[in-house]
């Protein structure tokens, strides 16, 4: 399946910028048509991947833009649910700009717990007594 390859992907770009330790909440993504998302189904992988990589439970937000097309004879730009939509001025030529992006837009996480630093590493000093 498509979205597991993608949901790898997306685990890889978190791991890359999250704390050691820190377990993550929730990512939000946007993801380009080029890349065919289908919402449902990137759902299943991404709970299945985050489950793998540690993060059950980490929510997925996802942002799926439209295509975005440039006429080549006028030069006009728009944002369409179709690949193949034809420019207002009747040309022909649209070409898609993008489409592949995989952007990590934002990640929040809860910072892993410090381990206990309460034992002093250094040799507590000698109580000095005083001249008697
Ligand atoms: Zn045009």
């Amino acid at each position: 399946m498509h979205e597991l390859s993608v949901a790898d992907a997306l685990v890889e770009l978190v791991r890359r910028r999250l704390p050691a330790g820190a377990l993550l909440r929730r990512i939000t993504v946007r993801i380009g048509p080029l890349h065919a998302i289908a919402p449902e189904a990137m759902q299943w992988a991404w709970k299945s991947a985050a489950e793998k990589a540690g993060w059950s439970g980490a929510q997925l937000e996802l942002d799926l833009p439209p295509w975005r097309l440039r006429c080549l004879s006028c030069g006009r730009r728009w944002q369409s649910a179709l690949v193949d939509e034809l420019c207002v001025c009747g040309a022909i030529g649209a070409v898609l700009e993008d489409g592949a992006e995989m952007l990590l837009l934002s990640f929040e996480y809860d910072a892993a717990e410090m381990a206990s630093a309460s034992a002093p590493s250094a040799p507590a000093p000698a109580h000095s007594q005083g001249p008697v």
